[in-house]
């Protein structure tokens, strides 16, 4: 078992012998560490677990905890089942499904209200999802596409609809017998074409009940309580939803099946930056900071080593019973070695956020270029000084 620790203000990491956690008096060993230092365990070949010490409220007793975002350990790592055991405390009561990346969409799943409904009487036995099946897709694509990053630059739909497509963790997600990415369309003339793609489908004779669907998005800012206007076209749909209150531009992402009456079954509504920059956000100051810090992204990625990036946090993360979700996270990257050093933003719980996203966290509406620069010239001027050090 190899160990090492992480200051958690300058990022600097450690040696750290296994005794020294585990040996001796082990609430001693991890008060020692509490609240400065992260432990790092590099039991996996890939990448290294992170851990942090937690206090409990109840007992005050110390304990180790993975991070939520951090990989598992390997099955032979002593800390293997720290994750499980955590989550199995008693009266830590898992009221919340975690986010599970879709694999399976049938217009099952998109009939009206299906996805929210929950049997009153087996709600103890199935906690409710972090997200209606129709955003728990849309974030999937978007996700597994890389479409919630942005390095400074232009993005267009159209970008983001060749990135989904051609993604091929997305190529894996069926609907009905046919993989969704080949029933994806967009724009104009996309809506057409979506409609032919499920009139013609499933006309076998032995045709289960999962019908296939066809995906059409596209951009929107003018929208009512059953429509959406696109290119001066009136689309009418059974039911909208808009879980972000930000106003548009949209990214439509409307369902398209068999026998419809209206042009949608259903339509997402997830507001983004601009036309030209299709990334989502899901408040204006989100929408806001972006567009203030885009172009010191930009030009910081013009030269360096350091590679810079926004990134929308999409996936919800459940840590003991509670959501947790950071507005926006601005990452740096050293080309050479993959290290990364992590701002994140956010309104409220900035502590837990900390934690979960083992980063520094600012409050979203005191974000601008200069507290963002001047923290990672900070931060990157401190590593710069202790691998010379490490060097002499
Ligand atoms: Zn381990």
């Amino acid at each position: 078992m190899k160990l090492t620790k992480i200051n958690r203000s300058s990022s600097e990491e450690l040696a750290l012998e296994g005794a020294d956690v585990l040996g001796g008096d082990y609430q001693a060993n991890l008060a020692a560490l509490y609240q400065r230092f992260n432990v790092k365990c590099h039991c996996s070949h890939e990448q290294a677990v992170t851990m942090h010490i937690r206090k409990m409220q109840s007992s005050g007793l110390f304990f180790l905890a993975d991070n939520p975002t951090s990989p598992l350990h390997h099955n032979n790592c002593e800390f293997y089942s720290a994750r499980k055991n955590i989550e199995l405390t008693p009266g830590v009561e898992q009221k919340i499904r975690p986010f599970e990346l879709t694999t399976q969409f049938s217009d099952k799943l998109v009939m009206g209200g299906q996805t929210r409904k929950i049997n009153s009487s087996n709600k103890k036995m199935h906690p409710r999802n972090v997200m209606s099946g129709l955003e728990g897709l849309f974030v999937t694509l978007i996700s597994n596409a890389f479409c919630d990053y942005s390095f400074g630059g232009f993005v267009s739909i159209k970008d983001v609809i060749t990135r989904i497509k051609n993604n091929k963790s997305n190529a894996k997600i069926k609907t009905g017998e046919a993989d969704l990415v080949s029933n994806i369309y967009f724009g104009q003339k996309g809506i057409d074409y979506a409609k032919t793609k499920v009139k013609h489908a499933c006309t076998k004779p032995n045709d289960t009940n999962e019908q296939p669907i066809s995906l059409w998005f596209g951009l929107v800012t003018d929208v009512g309580d059953d429509y959406i206007m696109f290119s001066n076209k009136r689309l009418s749909c059974l039911g909208m939803y808009q879980p972000h209150k930000a106003s548009g531009p949209y990214l439509a992402m409307g369902t398209i099946i068999k026998d419809c009456k209206t042009d949608f079954k259903q339509i997402l509504l997830i507001p983004v930056v601009s036309k030209s920059i299709v990334l989502p956000v899901y408040s204006e100051l989100q929408r806001e900071k972006v567009l203030a810090l885009q172009k010191w992204v930009y030009g910081r990625n013009r030269s360096g080593k350091y590679r810079f990036y926004i990134q929308k946090p999409l996936k919800p993360i459940v840590d003991e019973g509670k959501i947790v979700l950071a507005d926006l996270l601005v990452v740096s990257k050293n080309k050479a070695t993959g290290d990364k050093i992590v701002l994140a933003l956010a309104g409220r719980n900035t502590a837990r956020i900390s934690l979960v996203y083992d980063s520094e966290t600012i409050k979203l509406k005191h974000v601008n270029v200069e507290v963002v620069s001047q923290y990672f010239s900070r931060l990157l001027t401190e590593k710069r000084k202790n691998s010379a050090l490490m060097r002499e």
